[in-house]
């Protein structure tokens, strides 16, 4: 039994049933039971090299110096447990130290996304009620308009701002921990002291939703340290062979990993990949300004990164580089991805072009903290439509979509459930869709899916209306509000435009309203000037009457597709 070979004696955890917020559910018994106890435990790293982006470079010592520093300037803030401290900025060193100084203070740290507009970002922070932000140079452009209609915060920190002039509520991280290259010369300061408990509040990250605007999931410690276990689980099963024990992991004494980390800190994956690897393995983050393949090859052979990936288009771009046999990527053991559908072609594709590398592909949300079904290797290349087996800890059903109850048999298709540690506990502000999102224990996914005999997850389809273009979400009904807006438009759709790199991009079906005169470009100008740029309809058809709709008023979008399909 798959369960049984996996709490074999020296397995790092162990599985055992816990009743976490009335709900019996499986838990590792010794997950580490905060975030606080996985920084303590990256502390045991001390000189080896935690983080590397560009020219700075940080060890594990000098990131948990500057970590505490700022944590104490929080509580000299007046930052309190339970206060919202958002994280606003691309990948840089400054994001973790920013996110675990919250965390240390028992803060609910919340990270926006970094592509958001001006008005997203305000809405995040509004409906968010941070009380501190802590955000890059770019980003600070982006919110220094309207950061004095914000009631709930009361202080701005920015890092690496340019010029000299900054507004009198925001102050330069610099000023509290220096710049990277110098945090090894800051004090080490004691923890501060704050009661944490595995089920205190620790994070909320946003996603698009159904209903337009995005909604906060609020995390635990336990939803982020269990899905540590998940990734720990899955790593010692994915490096070992076939009926090989598990092996006592003390990371200490184990050769260093890397991560190339390509995708944005503020989701879901991306975080999980910067605690999981790092503070609780040992292993080292290299980061880029942005994603590029030909650097990031280059960042392979000199950092000798170990693992890579994120989302298929990543993958898909390494492996049809012109110059990649220009590099050494010789020291790849796994590309990884997730978060959206993958050709099986993929898996074979990247067997083929990096021989000493595993494949990996899992599922997952925002609302699971990440990954939550994962395989690699040959268990992936056997069944490379899969998404992997669930996490040992989680559970998993396929329910009729009708009435979300009937739970079907094995290989049937219908609407995915689950449950586990993982799961987060709801969304901020939002009890409808709460309720209607988690029933019993159980996450309603939105993901049409099956699952085998052996319990692999296959991803059929979507029951939301959502497109994922490389691996960033975009719910139709965000971006389509947005053109109804528009004086011009009568009727609109967003459908997707498949992409080979991307999987998918944004495509606009819009009827005008007699008269309307509004063409491609002013409209896909209207888009840009209110949504992040991901979002943007890289196309617009004009349909010349109202779209097509079902019995029930939903847009038959498999009709509206086939115009793009046709050039
Ligand atoms: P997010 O909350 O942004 O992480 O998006 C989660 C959604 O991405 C899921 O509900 C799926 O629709 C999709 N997704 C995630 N992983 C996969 C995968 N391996 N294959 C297909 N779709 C996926």
């Amino acid at each position: 039994e798959a369960h049984a070979k996996l709490t074999a004696p020296g397995a790092p955890f162990e599985i055992e049933e816990k009743v976490i917020r009335g709900v019996t559910t499986r838990t590792w018994k010794n997950a580490p039971p905060t975030l606080r106890d996985v920084f303590l435990n990256g502390m045991r790293f001390k000189d080896r090299e935690f983080l590397v982006y560009e020219g700075d470079r940080a060890t594990f010592d000098s990131f948990g110096r500057a970590t505490l520093t700022l944590a104490h300037q929080l509580i000299a803030d007046g930052v309190k447990k339970g206060d919202r401290v958002a994280v606003i900025m691309r990948n840089l060193p400054e994001w973790p130290v920013a996110f675990w100084a919250g965390q240390l203070v028992g803060a609910i740290v919340t990270p926006l996304n970094a592509w958001w507009t001006g008005a997203e970002l305000e809405y995040g922070l509004a409906d968010s009620g941070t009380k501190v932000a802590i955000v890059d140079d770019e980003r600070l452009g982006r919110i220094a308009e309207f950061l004095g209609k914000l009631p709930d915060l009361q202080k701005v920190y920015v890092t690496r701002h340019a010029g000299p002039e900054l507004p009198a509520t925001v102050h330069r991280v610099e000023d509290v921990i220096g710049t990277v290259n110098s945090w090894s010369g800051l004090p080490e300061l004691a923890l501060p002291d704050v009661p944490l408990e595995p089920e205190d509040d620790a994070t909320i990250l946003y996603t698009s939703g159904t209903t337009g605007r995005p909604k906060g999931a609020l995390g635990t410690h336990r939803n982020m340290t269990s899905n540590i276990g998940a990734g720990g689980i899955s790593a010692a099963r994915n490096f070992l062979r076939a009926g090989e024990p598990l092996p006592e992991l003390d990371a200490t004494k184990l050769p260093q990993r890397c991560t190339l980390l390509v995708v944005p800190m503020f989701h879901a994956t991306g975080l999980s990949a910067t605690i999981g690897p790092t503070l609780n393995s040992g292993g080292k983050l290299v980061l880029m300004r942005r994603w590029d393949a030909e650097p990031a090859m280059k960042l392979i052979q000199d950092e000798k990164v170990s693992s890579t990936g994120g989302v298929p288009t990543i993958a898909w771009q390494l492996i049809e580089h012109p110059a990649r046999s220009k590099y050494d990527l010789s020291s790849l053991m796994a590309v990884t991805y997730g978060g959206a559908p993958s050709a099986p072609e993929l898996v074979r594709r990247i067997s083929e072009t990096f021989p000493g590398s595993q494949p990996g592909n899992g599922w997952g949300m925002t609302e699971t903290t990440a990954t939550f079904t994962s395989h690699m290797g040959k268990d992936y290349e056997n069944r490379p439509e899969s998404a992997g087996p669930a996490a040992p800890v989680g559970e998993m059903q396929i329910r009729d979509p009708a009435d979300g109850k009937t739970v079907l048999a094995t290989n049937a298709v219908g609407e995915l459930w689950v449950k586990g540690p993982q799961v987060v506990k709801l969304y901020w502000n939002k009890p409808e869709a709460t309720a209607e999102t988690f029933q019993d224990g159980w996450l309603r996914t939105g993901d049409l899916a099956r699952i085998d005999e052996e319990g692999f997850l296959f991803i059929i389809d979507r029951a939301k209306d959502m497109l994922i273009r490389g691996g960033e979400n975009i719910y139709c009904v965000e971006v389509e509000n947005v053109l109804y807006d528009h004086p011009d438009v009568m009727d609109a759709a967003i459908v997707g435009i498949p992409h080979k790199t991307l999987g998918e991009e944004p495509g606009a079906v819009v009827h005008l309203k007699p008269g309307g005169t509004a063409d491609e470009a002013e409209l896909r100008q209207f888009v840009r000037e209110r949504l992040a740029a991901f979002k943007v309809p890289v196309k617009v058809a004009f349909w010349p009457e109202t779209l097509p709709r079902n019995a029930n008023g939903k847009i038959l979008k498999t009709e509206l597709k086939k115009v793009f399909a046709e050039g």
